[in-house]
């Protein structure tokens, strides 16, 4: 989802497989973060739940930037750590910002894919209860429906609210990556520094508002986005003199 860290490199417990032919690991930090983060839930069935929820939401979107990288035959692989994870392929010949754009926000397009569905469970579940339907209720009222529930608030919530996050124009969101190319046309110092001047301000506008909202560990990562993306801007700066 979101390249804020390296490659944590591979340890004994990561969990490795595929899926339609991508090769998948998994760090071992993903599921330790993926619990802090849920450690406010009461239940333990319910951050089980919540790390899965996670889990998905993660992989859809890495998939949705691994499947448009593979439509252009190169090979892409995905790595899930820390907050998030990222898919990387080398781009054989036919590179163009065109497609780093199109591979860029296949990710979230992913996500928003996965929304779509969720949300129509949703509603066909809402209606269901509405119209007082026996399987609905009975679905509610069981054991798992508190789960169910749990489980759909938190995929919208993740796919939708996160996804249009990761397209702000902030390096290396998405959405920064999109900017960066846009405002990369012809590898000039102007159009780099641009895209990081504006990736600044929108990380330090995000942090601000995220602040506002007590959304105090978002703010803290848009806080250390507006730092890199300054940190970036520097670096373009003195390549150029
Ligand atoms: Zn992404």
């Amino acid at each position: 989802m979101m390249q804020l860290l390296g490659d944590p490199g591979t340890t004994q417990y990561d969990l490795r497989f595929s899926v339609l032919g991508i090769p998948v690991r998994v760090h071992p930090l993903f599921w330790l973060i993926g619990l802090l983060l849920g450690s406010q839930t009461p239940e333990l069935s319910l951050v089980a739940i919540w790390v899965g929820c996670l889990f998905v939401s993660i992989l859809a979107h890495e998939l949705g930037h691994a499947l448009a990288a593979r439509s252009y035959g190169w090979h892409p692989d995905i790595v899930l750590h820390s907050f998030g994870g990222f898919a990387r392929y080398s781009p054989g010949h036919g590179y163009t910002r065109k497609r780093a754009i199109w591979i860029a926000f296949a990710g979230p397009l992913a996500g928003f894919g996965l929304f779509a569905i969720v949300y129509c469970a949703h509603l066909w579940l809402s209606e269901g209860l509405a119209n007082q339907q026996p399987w609905a209720i009975n679905l509610i009222s069981s054991n798992a429906g508190g789960g169910i529930k749990f489980a759909i608030h938190n995929l919208e919530y993740i796919n939708l609210f996160w996804g249009l996050v990761n397209l702000m124009p902030v390096f290396p969101l998405d959405g920064g990556k999109i900017c960066f190319e846009i405002c990369n046309g012809r590898g000039s110092y102007s159009g780099q520094s641009r895209a990081y001047q504006i990736g600044m301000m929108t990380a330090g506008l995000m942090a601000l508002y995220f602040a506002s909202l007590e959304m105090y560990l978002a703010a803290l990562m848009f806080g250390s986005l507006a730092y890199q993306n300054y940190q970036f801007h520097s670096q373009v700066k003195r390549s150029y003199q």
